[in-house]
C-alpha cells in the first residue's frame, strides 16, 4: 500500500470508530447530513466541518472534562493534562502517542543516546511527549525539566549526554554556560521546536558540532511535521492527515497557498478529526530529495488572528517581515489594506535607514513580496526611521458594505 491507500484505509477505521465512540463526533457528522459512509477518502474530509482549537475551551467546558471528544472512557487514559486555555490534553495507553518517534528518528537519535529533555514534565504534556517518542526508539531519558542552567550543563558533563530535546534558546543558553564554566559539552544532536529556530542560531550549533533539527506540533495533537535531513519545509508524519484550508469557507487549499493548517489523528483515545490548529502555514510542491513520501509543509507562519486576507490570500505580518530582514537598511513596517471599488488595495510602508538606495531597489522588494504573498502591494512606500508608530502591522481599513 501506498502513503494515501494507507492514511486512506486508516482513514475510513476512524471515522467510523469515532462514529461509534465520540457523542461529539456523532453531532457532527449528523449536523452535516453525513454517515460514515460518505467518507472514504482523503478528498471526503472537505465535507465534514472543521472544529477548531479556539473553540476547545468552551466545547470541554460544557461537557467536563473533554466535551464528548473522547473516543474511550477516563480509566484508559494514562494521564490528563491542562494547556493554557485551559484546554485538558488526554494521553491513551498507546506507545508513543503523540507520535514523536518518527521526527526523532530523521533527526538522528538512536538507542544508545543519552538525552536531556529540557520541556517541562508537568500540566502541559510537552515533556512526557518527547519522553515516550525517545523510549520508542529506546533512548536514555534525563527528564532535566526546564531551567536550572548550571545543573543541567553539570548533568551533560557528568552523564556524557549526547542528545538535547528542548527550545533553540535553551539549547543556545546551556552551550554558553558550559562554555562560560570552561566544561566539555558533550551535546551532539538536537530537537527543537515550541519557537523559531533562527538561522543564526543553526549556524551558531553547528560550529559547536552539534545537528540540530525542528519539529512542530501541538499540545492537543502532537506531532504533526518535522525537517529531514534536506531540511527544505517539514515533512508532515505518516499518522496524520494534514489540510492547509481556507478559514472561511472550509475548503482545502492547493501547494503554495496558505490557510489554516488541518489535522486529522487516528487516534482512538482522542480521534479529533478535522481539528483546525489556528496556525497558518502552506504545503510546498514537488518531491523531497530524501525520498520521503510524505509532503513537506513550510513550517509555521503565524497565528490565523494575526493574518489578513487581501485579494483571496492570506498576508501575514511574517512573511513582510521575512523578506524585509534580508536587508539591513530596513526597519519597522505597517501594512494597510483598503477597499478601492470592488478591489483590495495593499498598501505598505516601510522604515528605512536610506531611503534613496531603498528607491534603488524598489522594484527587487516588489518582485520579492509578489512572489512570497502571492498578491502584488499596489503601493509600497519608503519612510525614515522610527516615523511609524503603529502597534498592529497590518491593519484592515475595509468596510465591508
Ligand atoms: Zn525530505
Amino acid at each position: 500500500m501506498n502513503l494515501r491507500e494507507r492514511r486512506e484505509k486508516k482513514l475510513k477505521e476512524i471515522v467510523e470508530f469515532a462514529y461509534k465512540n465520540s457523542p461529539a463526533f456523532k453531532e457532527r457528522m449528523d449536523g452535516a447530513g453525513l454517515t460514515p459512509g460518505n467518507i472514504k477518502t482523503i478528498e471526503d474530509l472537505e465535507k465534514i466541518p472543521v472544529i477548531r482549537k479556539d473553540n476547545l475551551v468552551e466545547i470541554q467546558a460544557k461537557n467536563p472534562p473533554f466535551g464528548g471528544l473522547l473516543g474511550v472512557s477516563i480509566p484508559s487514559l494514562k494521564r490528563i493534562f491542562q494547556s493554557p486555555g485551559p484546554i485538558y490534553d488526554p494521553q491513551g495507553e498507546e506507545e508513543d502517542y503523540w507520535n514523536w518517534k518518527e521526527p526523532l528518528l530523521a533527526a538522528g537519535f538512536t538507542s544508545g543516546d543519552i538525552v536531556i529533555n529540557t520541556f517541562s514534565y508537568h500540566l502541559s504534556p510537552a515533556g512526557i511527549m518527547f519522553d515516550e517518542g525517545l523510549r520508542a526508539i529506546g533512548a536514555t531519558v534525563v527528564p532535566t525539566g526546564v531551567g536550572n542552567t548550571e545543573l543541567q550543563v553539570r548533568i551533560i558533563n557528568d552523564l556524557r549526554a549526547t542528545g538535547f530535546i528542548g527550545t533553540p534558546s535553551f539549547l543556545m543558553t546551556l552551550l554558553k554556560k558550559s562554555q562560560e564554566l570552561g566544561t566539555e559539552f558533550t551535546i551532539k544532536k538536537a530537537f527543537v521546536t515550541a519557537e523559531p529556530f533562527t538561522p543564526s542560531q543553526r549556524r551558531t550549533f553547528e560550529e559547536n558540532g552539534i545537528t540540530a533539527y525542528q519539529g512542530y506540533g501541538t499540545a492537543d495533537v502532537g506531532a504533526i511535521a518535522y525537517e529531514c535531513e534536506y531540511r527544505e519545509g517539514m515533512h508532515v508524519i505518516e499518522n496524520v492527515i494534514l489540510e492547509i484550508v481556507d478559514p472561511e469557507t472550509g475548503k482545502s487549499l492547493p501547494p503554495g497557498e496558505i490557510g489554516e493548517v488541518v489535522v486529522t489523528l487516528f487516534n482512538k483515545t482522542y480521534p479529533l478529526i478535522r481539528f483546525g490548529t489556528g496556525d497558518l502555514s502552506k504545503l510546498l510542491s514537488g518531491k523531497c530529495g530524501c525520498g520521503r513520501e510524505t509532503e513537506r509543509i513550510a513550517g509555521f507562519l503565524g497565528r490565523i488572528g494575526d493574518a489578513v486576507k487581501v485579494r483571496g490570500m492570506f498576508v501575514h505580518p511574517g512573511q513582510i517581515q521575512g523578506i524585509l530582514k534580508r536587508y539591513d537598511i530596513f526597519a519597522d513596517f505597517v501594512a494597510e489594506v483598503t477597499r478601492e471599488g470592488d478591489r483590495d488595495f495593499l498598501h505598505l510602508k516601510v522604515e528605512t535607514s536610506d531611503i534613496r538606495q531603498a528607491e534603488g531597489m524598489r522594484d527587487e522588494i516588489l518582485e520579492k513580496l509578489r512572489d512570497v504573498l502571492r498578491v502584488r502591494v499596489d503601493r509600497l512606500e519608503f519612510v525614515s526611521l522610527n516615523s511609524l508608530k503603529s502597534k498592529n502591522k497590518i491593519i484592515d481599513k475595509r468596510e465591508w458594505k
